[in-house]
């Protein structure tokens, strides 16, 4: 194929083999009131603080923010105990899975992931001419032994979200580490917990202390999440001093605004906020579960601020005619189809009146 040849300007292979990312929707029809349960949105909204903060910002637009991202990672450090050093913060979490796979992955290396991970991870590898390798899951769930049988002499980055995104399950540790043993030394796992804030179980744990102990090992998280700052783009980074490094060789210069620094320093600071955003999802997420699954429907044990909802295989029952029935009510939930989950929804956890509207429609749907 010779591109010099073409009529217009020819993009890479594999860009266009990429599917673009389609988000939650976030309008219905009906006219009355909407309850977006679409995109793991906190119900609790941004921490006032964090607000104020990013308002006070407004007052020097015409500034560059701090390319180096210096106080927020400074925080980041201080509520977690981890070197500034070796965070870096991103335009959302989304930017740094792009950097990572710039920085690791070309023509010819092969990136993994597993069945039902976060779309972003194919487009990712995808976007600079890697090829992307699924391992099944079973029971909705990361299978650390397929995963390992599809490492090759290619593989170059392997991308695990745990807790996941859209099933909500998790893997223990143990089962992290065992992955991590099996991988060639010179293969980067990324370890994407984004929902980290939101899980108390006792065997699981977002990866601090791997990183901190591996050469091969990151950990991304987001302030889109329990912080509830989703429009406002942060993300960041922890990570061995090298993969750092590359990362801020080739990330753009200032690519956190200004108000997303300052609200995200005002965010991770107030630690008691966080715990009243968890708090409120470990009582709601078993509430809404057994209410679902009490009107027939089947639900993936979830341990995150969303639950994934599978429906019958019956005329007028499937996921798509719950989606229009949700719709007509004025509630959005996320189609699935584009994982492969033709007959199955993903609700984000609400405000106690959407959650309670959503499961008085979801009993109306099922009688
Ligand atoms: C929401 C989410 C993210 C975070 O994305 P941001 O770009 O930080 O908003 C990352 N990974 C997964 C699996 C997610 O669901």
């Amino acid at each position: 194929m010779s591109t010099s040849l073409a009529s217009r300007p020819v993009p890479r292979p594999g860009i266009l083999e990429i599917a673009p990312y389609v988000g939650g929707k976030s309008t219905a029809k009906g006219g009355g009131k909407v309850y977006k349960l679409s995109s793991n949105e906190s119900p609790l909204g941004a921490n006032p603080k964090a607000v104020a903060a990013a308002n006070a910002i407004s007052s020097q637009l015409e500034l560059y923010p701090d390319g180096g991202a210096t106080a927020l990672r400074e925080a980041i450090g201080k509520a977690y105990g981890l070197s500034p050093d070796r965070i870096v913060c991103g335009c959302g979490s989304d930017e740094l899975l792009h950097l990572l796979a710039m920085g690791y992955l070309g023509a010819g290396d092969e990136g993994l992931y597993s069945q039902y991970g976060f779309l972003v991870y194919p487009i990712a590898i995808k976007s600079f001419g890697a090829t992307p390798v699924v391992a099944p899951e079973v029971n909705y769930t990361v299978d650390v032994d397929a995963m390992i049988a599809r490492i090759t002499p290619k593989t170059r980055i392997v991308f695990l979200a745990n807790p996941s995104n859209p099933t909500g399950t998790y893997l223990p540790f143990d089962e992290v580490k065992r992955l991590h043993k099996a991988l060639p030394s010179n293969v980067l796992l990324v370890l994407d917990a984004a929902y980290a804030e939101y899980v108390r179980n006792n065997d699981y744990e977002s990866g601090i202390e791997l990183v901190s102990t591996s050469d091969n090992v990151v950990m991304t998280r987001t302030f889109s999440k329990i912080h509830g700052l989703a429009n406002l783009r942060i993300g960041w980074m922890y990570g061995p001093d090298h993969v750092v490094d590359v990362l801020n060789r080739i990330r753009g210069p200032f690519n956190l605004a200004g108000a997303g620094l300052a609200a995200g320093v005002a965010s991770i600071e107030d630690r008691e906020f966080i715990s009243k955003a968890a708090d409120y999802n470990e009582e709601w997420l078993p509430k809404l579960s057994d209410a679902i699954r009490a009107t027939g429907l089947d639900v993936t044990p979830s341990v995150c601020n969303f639950i994934l909802i599978h429906f019958p295989d019956v005329d007028g029952k499937r996921a798509i005619d719950a989606d229009a029935f949700l719709q007509d009510r004025g509630i959005i939930v996320r189609r699935l189809e584009a994982y492969g989950l033709n007959n199955s929804l993903r609700m984000t956890i609400g405000t106690p009146e959407a959650n309670l509207a959503t499961i008085a429609a979801l009993r109306e749907f099922m009688k």
